[in-house]
């Protein structure tokens, strides 16, 4: 008989994680880093209750290190099977896992430095070398459906699930006695209508359904992204001074550069000199064009017409520091996009200590801050903010634009389900707050009066 363990992703939205056991041979869909909360994190130091050298392959549903930043951690402990992905999530997590090798080695770092361990030297959960290891074992599939065999009495199937580039939901037909079954991930899955990627493609009929709950609680609302940012820049335009974006490189910073550019091209905003001040955000857009079976409509149009669906009238990319540095002797009003979104490292840094005391210009966040962060301080209207040792006074005007969200409302997941035929013998809610995980439980019941469960960590459900 089949078997699945939870290791991840449930009373969290981090570390997916989950162990598929039959006849022997065991799979992990998704290798999530857990991210946030302390007891949380220390679960990534924690050996696995698996033994990772009697894992015979991964299967990842997208790039996000919530899904894929343990990966490396499994390999210097010993996996050595395939990593199943879609294509463009192989080049994604080219980019993604090597830099969280280097956090992790810059963490272990700032650790000795500090002498904040107790137990000197600190050594990092895994370093870049770990993580390019860890690239080599990646078997790229295509994202449209087609049958592979992951190991011994398993098969995955991948579809589009809207979410992020590459994102899939992976169906795994498991050959268990006496019947074989058929487990559906929903990966993270996107909302309908967001721009870039494809809708999530229809659930295909499974026995058994996990479902991810990030918004089981909540929906996104009516208020469109464009318009916010179109009166914000306007405003800031005309106080002519900088436009601080925080924006994580991979993922984020394309979104608003598409949002830029339909701005633009519809005279909402004035064409104004746009900066990606990041290494990583031009590879990830040379694979976000790559791959068009993820590309939606409108995206493969713009394509086709041979125009650059990223790329805004006046824009520059700043690869090395030294092209970073320049940015510095630039006045009037520009738009800078840098990382990290939630402005907690790299170069964002460096334009806030410049942007954050001119009270003519702008910060605008378009994503989450967590608690904590110095993005979260800047947000929550604190008058002072301290920045590499220095105290920074904020005198600009802060925003946010909301509707930046990847991830479906509980609504929008409904939506989805309804495309399934018959009803599966248990869903699982995963991937959520507790309470988040519970009202999309809820909403499933109340709506097709399925068999949910909201599994609790280290649970084994027998199928
Ligand atoms: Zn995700």
């Amino acid at each position: 008989m089949a078997n699945i363990t939870f290791y991840g992703g449930v009373g969290t939205v981090t570390g997916s994680k989950y162990l598929l056991e039959n006849n022997g041979r065991r799979i992990l869909v998704d290798c999530g880093l857990f991210q946030g909360l302390k007891e949380l994190r220390e679960r990534n130091w924690q050996d696995p209750p698996f033994d990772p050298q009697s894992i015979d392959a991964v299967v990842i549903t997208h790039a996000h290190i919530d899904h894929t930043g343990w990966l490396p951690r499994l390999v210097k402990l010993g996996f050595r099977g395939p990593v199943f992905t879609s294509r463009a999530t192989g080049d994604l997590l080219k980019i993604l896992l090597p830099d969280s090798g280097r956090l992790q080695e810059e963490e272990a770092d700032y650790r000795n430095r500090h002498d904040l361990t107790r137990h000197a030297p600190a050594l990092p959960l895994y370093d870049e070398d770990d993580a390019r290891r860890a690239l080599e074992l990646v078997r790229p599939v295509p994202n449209d459906g087609s049958v592979v065999e992951v190991a011994e009495g398993f098969k995955a199937s991948f579809r589009v699930a809207g979410h992020i580039m590459g994102a899939s939901l992976v169906l795994v037909e498991i050959a268990a006695s006496p019947a074989p079954v058929r487990f559906l991930f929903s990966g993270d899955l996107g909302h309908y209508d967001q721009p870039i990627v494809k809708d999530p493609a229809a659930p295909p009929d499974c026995d058994y359904l996990m479902v991810e709950s990030t918004y089981g609680n909540r929906l996104h609302g009516e208020v469109s992204s464009e318009d916010q940012m179109a009166r914000i820049i306007n405003e800031a335009a005309g106080r002519n001074a900088p436009i601080l974006i925080p924006a994580f490189a991979v993922g984020r910073t394309q979104e608003v550069l598409y949002l830029l550019r339909e701005l633009e091209e519809d005279r909402k905003i004035p064409i104004l000199p746009v900066i990606v001040d990041s290494p990583m955000a031009s590879q990830t857009t040379q694979v976000y064009n790559r791959w068009n079976e993820e590309h939606d409509e409108e995206y493969a149009s713009i394509l086709r017409k041979k125009q650059h669906p990223l790329r805004t009238h006046s824009m520059m990319t700043a690869s090395t520091r030294d092209e970073s540095k320049r940015l510095n002797n630039m006045h009037g009003a520009r738009i800078i996009i840098s990382a990290s979104g939630m402005m907690t490292g790299g170069r964002v840094l460096h334009h806030a200590m410049r942007v954050l005391p001119n009270e003519n210009a702008t910060v605008i966040f378009v994503g989450y801050n967590a608690a904590g962060t110095l993005g979260r301080r800047v947000q929550d209207g604190e008058r002072e903010v301290r920045i590499m040792k220095n105290w920074i006074p904020v005198r600009c005007h802060v925003e946010k634009v909301e509707g930046f969200s990847a991830h479906a409302d509980w609504q929008a997941v409904i939506r989805w389900l309804e495309g399934l035929h018959s009803a599966p013998k248990t869903v699982f809610t995963t991937h959520g707050e507790p309470d988040a995980a519970a009202a999309m439980a809820q909403h499933i019941r109340d709506r097709f009066g399925w068999n949910v469960v909201v599994p609790a960590y280290e649970q084994t459900v027998t199928l």
